[in-house]
């Protein structure tokens, strides 16, 4: 039996994502933007959650914590060691290399700081999946609330890595966006070009453009693409340090 995944959009450009094992019934939120949503979603499909794994610490990701751990008494509330005094609420600190299961399906956590000095992502390397909160986005990344641009670019690199396949859902819709943003560093990237028709595609029937995959974000997303000449070439750093490089175009998109 095959893993069951429910993406839910939520407020007004989040997501939540419920992960399903078949074999064991367990059942794990990713975030908890929308806690109304997430208990339909529940009820519709029959499951019931047994794990709420967090990302970071900021509101819309964590906001329907407390509500989900009063309706389901046995939650285990999985989030980041470096993130607990703000989420309050966490049963299980996590931090790079730390397994999680849930049910039969086990994910590798990784530490990826910058968006928030402790946010953590997850791994299913079984399932080929990743929930990448709002470190990765399809074609963009977060901003660098909380940490310098290098430090978020150590944390792509490592999430750049994971194998090609691997499917990746983010906290928000922003592709469309990103996608204009994307088009002003590399405007003939043929992979760029096809997703950002692909992207309005999809946009204009009101659809998500997630998943996306590590390949596909390697190929289009020139926040991943720091090392690459055309994109070193694009903003007039060519041979320049790849770390550099992401710090100029994420500057350029947090003014754009
Ligand atoms: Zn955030």
């Amino acid at each position: 039996m095959t893993t069951s995944i429910r993406l839910l959009p939520c407020l007004t450009d989040n997501y939540g994502v419920l992960v399903h094992d078949p074999a064991t019934g367990a059942t794990a939120s990713i975030d908890a933007p929308e806690p109304g949503l997430i208990l339909s979603a529940l009820d519709e499909n029959g499951w019931t959650l047994s794990h709420l794994l967090i990302t970071h610490h900021h509101a819309d990701h964590i906001q329907g914590g407390p509500e989900l751990k009063a309706r389901f008494p046995a939650l285990k509330v999985v989030g980041p060691a470096k993130e607990a005094a703000q989420i309050g609420f966490l049963d299980t600190l996590v931090r790079e290399g730390d397994t999680v299961r849930v049910g039969s399906l086990e994910a590798r956590v990784i530490d990826t700081p910058g968006h928030t000095r402790g946010q953590v992502n997850y791994h299913f390397p079984g399932e080929a999946l990743a929930f990448t909160g709002d470190t990765l986005f399809s074609l963009g990344c977060g901003r660098a609330f909380e940490a310098p641009y290098a430090v978020l670019w150590s944390s792509l690199v490592k999430l750049a890595a994971l194998p090609g396949e691997t499917k990746v859902y983010c906290g928000h819709e922003y592709t469309q966006a990103n996608a204009r943003f994307a088009l002003t560093i590399e405007p003939d990237n043929p992979a760029l070009k096809a997703r950002a028709e692909e992207v309005a595609r999809l946009r204009a029937e009101n659809r998500p453009t997630l998943p996306t995959t590590i390949a596909a974000e390697r190929a289009a997303n020139p926040f991943l693409r720091a090392a690459a000449p055309s994109v070193q070439a694009a903003v007039g750093m060519a041979g320049a340090d790849p770390a550099d490089v992401f710090a100029e175009i994420r500057a350029r998109k947090d003014r754009f």
